[in-house]
């Protein structure tokens, strides 16, 4: 069995995913906790992450050409970005989310 992910600029990933599901769910579904949805979406995103099979070398998920993430899932991920991608330029400007915003 091939090892997890668990680099650096995985873990920035990581961390970053969950800030933005984070303000996602504070902000939308006006939960102090992530709810159940946001929980599994952001347990999706890590297990994405933990399985990338580009590993430290990988690209903005918006570049990539392999779509690991389900449609389902993706179009989620895809609404959360778009919704917190301001806000965490607000709180965390060290992090550069712009080339997960847009992957143009
Ligand atoms: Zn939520």
């Amino acid at each position: 069995m091939r090892k997890l992910n668990d680099g650096p600029n995985i873990q920035k990933e990581k961390e970053t995913v969950q800030q933005m599901i984070t303000i996602y769910c504070r902000k939308k579904h006006h939960q102090k906790e992530l709810c159940e949805e946001c929980k599994d979406l952001l347990q999706y995103a890590h297990k994405r992450l933990s399985y990338c099979r580009f590993g430290e070398d990988k690209t903005a998920c918006s570049n990539c050409k392999v779509h690991c993430y389900k449609p389902v899932y993706r179009q989620k991920i895809k609404e959360v970005m778009r919704y917190s991608g301001p806000w965490m330029l607000l709180y965390h400007p060290v992090y550069s989310v712009l080339h997960l915003l847009n992957g143009k």
